[in-house]
């Protein structure tokens, strides 16, 4: 044979002798995930560092977990694991002693801010002729600097944002001791959602728009949620060419698009059918670009009618519009106070209060000023969303017909 051959012949057979490696290396790479529920932490932590996972721990009180026993695990026994992969394992702190809901202050009928925003400017707030970060007289529209300065106040102060409708419905998911508040955003202004282009198929948002400056703030807290609900008329964000990029976008991002009539109406000045005309379009459309990813809540254009007994009020609550259904969940006023805990009972979602967020030195029930009043009057969370914690002395506030367990004390 000529040595030409034998090489060939050798270098097939190494070819053979390697190529299974590459199948089985990260198979063995892959394990199966144990039950964890009868370990300790310590003995969690030992086979995390075995694995090689990224383990984290998380503490908090349970009712039918005794202190220590292990709560969940993000991976469930008997499933595929690769290593670097994320672990989280939640251990009881057993039942809560009620001097905590004391020392953390919980109040669960306590007000809840409702943040009324419209444009975010691309400015310094030394750029503006107005107080603080309003770039108009009222305040309506506010500069990229001061509501960053917002989030990081909301943040400081022990603010959770939660989602509009998670509010209405009562689901608070806040921890506890925290208080939640919820961000909103009238008239779609292009600055809301600014598409600046598209790289690889993407849009990319300028970081100095509402939203730009909300994904940042995500990114610098990993923990700290942040989300907000855009109240849209029919020209929607202004921005046509991008239209279901921004839709897409937006539903994946944990944002919600709510209803701010068709052409922005003041409601005392319509009948009744032009009423349903204004609400029931503007829900079609939305229902159009947007199928079930909507919430059916609708942010009153000026804050009209100003009462409940107008005779358009019954045409924004539910009505057909050419043969299209619609109805409302909550409607949202233009306000200066915070709206009343969901287990209130004075909490009706028919016409919520809301606080315009603009400066004015702390007076003028300006932001400032209401996290002042909040300091004593918040809602603030006993950390756990099935259960409504409350002061003894308070429970004549509480709405009758609740299915969460009350804990007073
Ligand atoms: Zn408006």
């Amino acid at each position: 044979m000529k040595r030409r051959v034998i090489k060939k012949r050798l270098f097939f057979l190494l070819i053979l002798l390697i190529l299974p490696l590459f199948f089985l290396l990260p198979s063995k790479k892959e394990e199966e995930m144990k039950d964890l529920s009868t370990y300790t932490k310590k003995e969690v932590e030992a086979y995390a560092k075995e694995e090689e996972l990224e383990l984290q721990i998380e503490e908090e009180y349970s009712e039918s977990v005794p202190k220590d026993q292990m709560i969940s695990q993000s991976i469930p026994k008997g499933k595929r694991f690769h290593h670097k992969d994320h672990l989280k394992v939640k251990f009881s702190l057993g039942k809560i002693d009620k001097n905590v809901y004391q020392d953390s202050h919980v109040d669960e009928l306590g007000f809840v801010p409702i943040m009324m925003y419209h444009g975010i400017y691309n400015k310094k707030d030394s750029e503006t002729e107005y107080t603080g970060g309003n770039v108009d007289y009222d305040g309506y529209q506010r500069t990229s600097e001061s509501f960053k300065r917002d989030l990081e106040t909301f943040y400081q102060e022990g603010y959770y944002i939660i989602p509009l409708k998670d509010y209405i419905k009562g689901e608070i998911n806040v921890p506890l001791g925290k208080s939640p508040m919820i961000l909103t955003f009238d008239d779609g202004f292009a600055n809301n959602m600014q598409v600046i282009g598209k790289e690889n198929g993407e849009i990319q948002i300028d970081p100095n728009s509402a939203v730009g400056i909300m994904e940042e703030f995500k990114k610098k807290h990993p923990d700290y949620p942040v989300t907000a609900t855009f109240f849209l008329n029919a020209p929607l964000f202004r921005q046509s060419d991008y239209e279901e990029e921004i839709f897409d976008y937006m539903i994946e991002h944990g944002y919600d698009i709510g209803n701010h009539t068709y052409s922005h109406p003041d409601f005392t000045e319509l009948t009744y059918e032009e009423a349903v005309k204004e609400v029931g379009s503007m829900y079609q459309i939305l229902e159009e670009k947007l199928k079930d990813h909507y919430v059916h809540i609708i942010a009153l254009p000026y804050g009209s009618p100003y009462e409940k007994d107008h005779e358009t009020f019954p045409a924004i609550l539910s009505g057909n519009y050419n043969g299209f259904e619609y109805h409302t969940d909550a409607t949202l006023q233009v306000g200066w106070e915070s709206n009343f805990s969901p287990y209130s009972k004075n909490f009706d979602p028919q016409f919520m209060k809301r606080i315009r967020a603009y400066d004015n030195n702390g007076e003028g029930y300006d932001i400032e000023m209401n996290l002042e009043r909040l300091k004593n009057t918040r809602f603030i969370s006993d950390g756990d969303s099935n259960q409504i914690t409350i002061k003894k002395e308070d429970m004549e506030y509480l709405k009758e017909n609740t299915s969460r367990k009350i804990v007073t004390y």
